[in-house]
């Protein structure tokens, strides 16, 4: 089959590998019908991510059809179209029973597919922990509505929960890219009195706007988001900020627009270590709370998403099949074209 893999130093190919196999009782294949480039795949590229395995597949949002199941896989079962979890988990240790699945102690847990073991950039995938890892399919759900599920959409939906915003709140989201906009419609869920959008891309931000996910967009540069932010609350700042850029000032930006005792969750994979002067922020009593993402929550996503109170469909700009998917990195990577996000088809 066909497979994008991981080479090390900044390199990136699309190859035949061997189909997957069933490994353990627990384990699914799935047959891929729809995958996409996340920004995480172009920072395992850049050499960011340590933990990521030079020669694996990349690859950890998609969606398929289950093909085969080991013998305790009780929930899916070959035929189901199935969204699949970043990260998989054993659901049985310290961190597990807690909900916190990012810090899985398995040697499979947390952020593995796509990284330190086989993703799905490719034509077909095992799942390990399939139970926990696979969120079934509704009829009436396409495949690039469920595409998000188990990624962008889960940071979005894990980051507003833990926001701690209230109703009528000011939220303020640094970052208005594909998880971005996936942290706005979350946090829409709370019923925010505004959602205010920064990012230096104007069409970025417009498309927030269209689509109702900010009433107010900020460039900086133009604007003086702290000013603007203080002018629309009374001089407080904001109750929550979500920082989901990873830019070069971003993070500076996240704690000065925030209000005394407020919540900053840092979404953003930072490439380089961030600053944090105490000093200039003493007595804000901030409270901080850092990624990635628990994906504890794919299948309130998928009801959310089924019964239509989330719809992250309008992120795909761009489609194409596995074949072109080496141009779709460098579109995606060079933020080529206006693209959000690509739905490629294997
Ligand atoms: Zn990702
Ligand atoms: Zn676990």
């Amino acid at each position: 089959m066909k497979a994008v893999v991981y080479k090390g130093n900044g390199q990136i190919v699309l190859e035949e590998r061997p189909m997957p196999a069933l490994r353990d009782e627990k384990d699914a294949i799935v047959q891929v019908t729809l995958t996409t480039i996340c920004s995480s795949d172009i920072h395992i590229k850049h050499g960011t991510v340590p933990k990521a395995v030079p020669g694996v597949i990349l690859g950890h949002e998609f969606v398929g059809r289950v093909v085969a199941t080991g013998s305790a896989v009780k929930k899916v079962k070959p035929g189901d179209r199935v969204a699949v979890n970043v990260e998989t988990f054993c659901g049985e240790c310290f961190f597990c029973r807690r909900g916190y699945v990012n810090n899985c102690t398995d040697e499979h847990g947390g952020w593995a597919l796509g990284c330190r073991i086989d993703g799905g950039q490719a034509e077909y995938a095992r799942i390990p922990f399939a139970d926990n890892g696979l969120t079934v399919i509704p009829d009436h759900v396409t495949d690039e509505q469920a595409l998000f599920n188990g990624d962008i959409l889960s940071t979005g939906y894990w980051a507003a929960k833990i926001g701690e915003i209230r109703p009528a709140d000011t939220v303020a989201v640094i970052g208005a890219g594909p998880t971005g906009l996936c942290t706005m419609m979350c946090a829409r869920l709370y019923t925010p009195a505004r959602i205010i959008a920064i990012d230096t891309d104007g069409y970025r931000l417009a498309l927030a706007k269209e689509k109702g996910l900010a009433d107010i967009t900020l460039v900086p540069g133009r604007d003086d988001p702290e000013q603007v932010i203080r002018e629309v609350t009374d001089g407080r700042g904001a109750d929550t900020v979500f920082e989901v850029a990873g830019g070069k000032d971003t993070f500076q930006t996240a704690w000065k627009i925030a209000r005394p005792n407020a919540v900053a969750v840092i979404v953003a994979m930072y490439e380089e270590p961030q600053v944090l002067p105490l000093p200039d922020m003493y007595g804000k009593n901030l409270v901080f709370k850092t990624g990635g993402v628990d994906g504890s929550f794919c299948q309130e996503i998928m009801d959310l998403t089924a019964c239509g109170k989330l719809d992250s469909s309008f992120l795909i700009t761009q489609r194409c099949g596995l074949d072109e998917i080496m141009d779709a990195y460098d579109v995606f990577e060079n933020k080529k074209d206006h693209v959000i996000k690509y739905a490629v088809r294997p």
